[in-house]
């Protein structure tokens, strides 16, 4: 099943990966992380923690902060769990700031909770852990449809104009079907045969290129 929402609205990039990791704090090799870890733009551009939003619709099981060590749970700071109608408890954890009481229903994208840095944290982060109702957890990642990797960004970067310029001459295209595509903005010259292909092209602006290029080129 794929989530509904991102937890962040602007975006972030994977700090570290669900499953076996070196551990941040310890430097121990091969711990278990039963979460993913993401760092929302706006945290990493220095300007604090990011609204966290509900990736699914669900009831606020528990909204609150741990401090007997004693508990593992104390580990998660802040943190708001969200039992949705598939079984599976959702962990937003290491908030500065909760947005939510237990026993509240959430939508999709709701914000629950400002991302932060409580509990066992070494920077503003979400720690988003999925669980199923035997306490199995589950990766975070496969439901997100991210990459379980660090360094992963969301959304990927736009194709930047550093692209494979397109080149008139080795598309086949006649040279009036090229002066078109121009014309109405499919194209943009770069100069010496080079073109840009507008980004994104929509089905209509498609449908209507192969038509005409159709026509021109038979
Ligand atoms: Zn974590």
């Amino acid at each position: 099943m794929r989530a509904e929402s991102m937890p962040f609205s602007g975006g972030f990039r994977v700090a570290s990966p669900y499953g076996l990791r070196t551990d941040p704090i310890t430097g121990e090799e091969n711990v278990w992380h039963g979460g993913i870890d993401l760092v929302s733009r706006a945290a990493e551009g220095g300007e604090g923690g990011a609204e966290v939003l509900a990736v699914f619709p669900g009831v606020v099981l528990r909204s609150r902060i741990v401090t007997d060590p004693a508990d593992r749970t104390s580990e998660w700071g802040n943190y708001v769990s969200v039992l949705c109608d598939d079984g599976l408890t959702y962990y937003y954890c290491h908030l500065a700031g909760r947005l939510v009481s237990a026993g509240e229903l959430v939508d999709a994208s709701r914000p629950i909770g400002i991302e932060g840095s409580t509990g066992r944290s070494t920077g503003i982060h979400l720690h988003l852990e999925i669980r199923r109702p035997d306490g199995e957890t589950l990766d975070p990642a496969g439901i997100l449809g991210i990459e379980n990797r660090a360094g992963f960004v969301f959304p990927p970067a736009p194709a930047s104009d550093q692209a494979e310029p397109w080149r008139a001459e080795a598309s086949g295209w006649s040279e009036e079907a090229v002066d078109w595509a121009v014309r109405v903005g499919i194209l943009k010259g770069r100069g010496n045969g080079n073109y840009a292909l507008k980004d994104p092209i929509t089905r209509e602006e498609m449908c209507v290129m192969m038509h005409r290029l159709l026509g021109v080129v038979s």
